[in-house]
């Protein structure tokens, strides 16, 4: 049996090792590093697979997720309403900017954001919510987008877990995740289901003034060579990643099948048990699988991730401990928050490996050990 790895990155680049070999050595025969072709192509590719106007390529998903706020003009002080349940990223950047994450608790069958807790915590001071699709899942994009039509603010998606969940509206329309909000963020992190060889990320939007404004707050707020209108940053996606995206954007929706495909195997073996919640799958988003992501009830999740350990499986608690009881956000009253759902699913949730590598004999030997474990534990 090939050895087990949350994500097997390797064996993925080895099934297409010709096509990315030829293109890295087409950036460095071309030595056009920043910027150039291979950067605008898949640009160009990936607003097209997203089906928007605009796609800004930058290093990577938080300063996505930070360039993004800081095009929306906001002020120190305003309010985004945001899941505790997160990875990091996503409340930081808001923190750094001087705004304040205001945390509202999510839907314990999805794990993104609940609706209902966002409308509970609008104020004259809430200008954007960034709904964020956890672990592949897509958010309530319609209730959320509702809300915010309603109180005229903004929406930021996180899509760094969920490129290529197609979300569909109760009309029949279908979006891509990432495309629906105002501004749609994500990361190419090489474990991300579109992963780049080293850092990376881009910023969707349909907006032709805000894609003007982003593109010139990523390129230290240039608005023609030598002349800053704005503060910003130095965030570029380099041409060797983006030439090596392109190709794994074509394979992308590949990917998601096959890690839908895994998801179906695991599903099938621990569906019912009763000690076990396998992941929601909504009827509105087409789920990606970042990750597999378990639900305990009645099992020591820590002796089960340290038996799982002593059979070469590895697993892994995305979160073990939410935004709003991290102490870098104790400033903006995070500890004072209730947030029972967040609480409940950080004590139990477990994710198994999950990627595009997946073979049979692998999962069956995982799902063979998780319900051994489970059983002996009667
Ligand atoms: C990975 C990730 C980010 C940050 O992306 P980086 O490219 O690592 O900066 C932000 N939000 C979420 C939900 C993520 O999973």
């Amino acid at each position: 049996m090939k050895p087990l790895q949350m994500v097997d990155t390797k064996s993925q680049y080895h099934k297409i090792k010709y096509e990315i070999d030829n293109a890295v050595i087409g950036v460095m025969e071309s030595s056009q590093f920043i910027g150039g072709k291979a950067v605008n192509d898949f640009a160009q590719n990936l607003a097209h697979y997203h089906n928007v106007k605009h796609v800004i390529p930058c290093a990577n998903g938080t300063d996505a997720l930070q360039i993004a706020l800081m095009a929306l003009g906001l002020q120190p002080g305003d309010e985004v309403i945001m899941p505790s349940f997160t990875y990091i990223a996503t409340v930081e950047v808001a923190a750094l900017l001087r705004l304040k994450p205001v945390f509202a608790d999510v839907d314990p069958k999805t794990f993104c954001i609940n609706p209902v807790e966002i409308e509970k915590l609008i104020s004259s001071k809430t200008k954007a919510i960034v709904p964020v699709h956890l672990y592949g899942q897509a958010a309530e994009m319609e209730e959320i987008m509702a809300i915010a039509d309603k109180y005229k603010i903004f929406v930021i998606e996180d899509n760094a877990q969920a490129i290529g969940n197609v979300y569909t509206f109760k009309n029949g329309e279908k979006k891509k995740t990432g495309a629906i909000g105002t501004i749609g963020c994500t990361s190419f992190y090489p474990s991300k289901n579109l992963g780049a060889f080293g850092d990376g990320g881009a910023i969707t939007t349909n907006d032709d003034e805000l894609a003007q404004k982003i593109k010139m707050i990523a390129s230290h707020g240039q608005s023609k060579r030598y002349l800053h209108d704005v503060v910003g940053c130095n965030s570029r996606l380099d041409a060797m990643q983006a030439a090596i995206l392109d190709i794994k954007l074509k394979h992308l929706d590949e990917y998601n099948n096959a890690r839908r495909k895994a998801a179906d195997v695991y599903d099938e073996a621990f569906k019912n048990h009763p000690n076990i919640s396998v992941p929601y799958r909504s009827e509105s988003g087409r789920h990606v699988f970042h990750q597999y992501t378990l639900t305990l009830e009645g099992i020591s999740r820590d002796a089960m991730s340290v038996y799982l350990s002593e059979n070469n499986i590895p697993s892994m608690i995305y979160y073990p401990v939410p935004a709003h009881r991290q102490k870098m956000l104790e400033a903006f009253g995070g500890m004072n928050y209730n947030l029972p759902v967040t609480d409940w699913l950080t004590e139990r949730v477990i994710s198994l490996p999950m990627h595009t590598e997946l073979d049979s004999e692998q999962q069956n030997y995982i799902i063979t050990h998780v319900l051994k474990f489970i059983e002996s534990q009667k």
